[in-house]
């Protein structure tokens, strides 16, 4: 189970269009408030995700807030709510918790409130980019709970997006390539990755992307797992990618540097214990990939 998934609610997707419905969720629901994306946390040692009750809420956020409902914990009703019209994080919230940026709470959270908090991020990151239709430049609505935005002038729909990622380790006999790209810091290696392409299936996407960067040759592709990564709304598929030879061709606008790890050398870089050099961290899918190759 890799952090980010394991999301445990019923999203009722069959009961969002449905307003009496949604109204009667609305009275018992618990609401997660989302302050410029930042997520409500409290908690020690573990972080848990804070919900409010929703009247409480609801006087936060301004009348025309994105609000999502993201689906039943159990009995109960959770929605996620952009409180950020305010310039400072609502005082009335520091008594539930604190605000923090995702991506820094997430090795501290408990794997289903992360899974749910990255649901209630991605959905609230993409209302605030789409609030103009694509097709014709009108002001767009929400509607269907949060999960559709339509355009009052053109009809035009448009739905949550999911960007689709691929991250692959590449191997050749007993070394694994690890790279570091040129928007990196100076220390940090890991596996290479790129977006998917329209018209490319998943291994055509692997294949491409190490010859374009690393200038190898895939001969074999294995999918391992995938892993929503809501920076803002990709989901990351992740892959082993079997290549012909060790000779590398790097692209300098993408790689700054690549270099074959052995296992041992591997094992070390993960365990932090190489000067010098630092390698992806638990949260992320390409720490289990490496991870996954060391045990095979
Ligand atoms: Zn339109």
């Amino acid at each position: 189970m890799l952090p980010f998934t394991g999301n445990p609610l019923d999203r009722r997707s069959d009961k969002r269009g449905d307003m009496a419905w949604l109204a009667e969720q609305h009275q018992a629901a618990r609401v997660l408030p989302l302050w410029r994306l930042n997520v409500l946390v409290a908690g020690t040692p573990l972080l848990s995700a804070a919900a409010l009750p929703h009247a409480l809420a609801k006087a936060l956020a301004a009348p025309d807030a994105a609000s999502v409902f993201l689906g039943l914990d159990g009995e109960v009703p959770l929605f996620a709510l952009d409180v950020s019209g305010t310039a400072e994080a609502p005082e009335a919230l520091k008594q539930y918790g604190e605000f923090l940026e995702l991506r820094a709470a997430a090795p501290s959270l408990r794997r289903k409130d992360l899974a749910i908090l990255s649901q209630a991020k991605a959905m609230l990151d993409w209302h605030g980019r789409h609030h103009f239709c694509a097709r014709c430049g009108a002001a767009t609505l929400s509607g269907e709970a949060g999960y559709k935005r339509s355009c009052p002038r053109c009809q035009a729909e448009h739905f949550p997006r999911t960007d689709p990622a691929v991250i692959m380790l590449a191997t050749c006999g007993d070394k694994c390539l690890l790279a570091r790209n040129v928007s990196w810091s100076g220390d940090f290696y890991s596996c290479l990755a790129g977006f998917m392409e329209p018209g490319e299936t998943i291994e055509e996407a692997v294949a491409r992307e190490l010859y374009e960067e690393a200038g190898v040759r895939a001969k074999n592709v294995r999918y391992a797992a995938s892993q929503p990564w809501p920076f803002p709304a990709a989901l990351m598929i992740g892959c082993y990618a079997e290549v012909e030879s060790l000779e590398l061709r790097l692209d300098p606008t993408e790689i700054a540097d690549a270099e074959w790890y052995d296992k041992d050398q591997a094992r070390a870089l993960l365990a932090d214990e190489i000067e010098g050099r630092r390698g992806p961290i638990k949260i992320a899918i390409a720490h289990h990939l490496i991870k996954g190759w060391l045990d095979e």
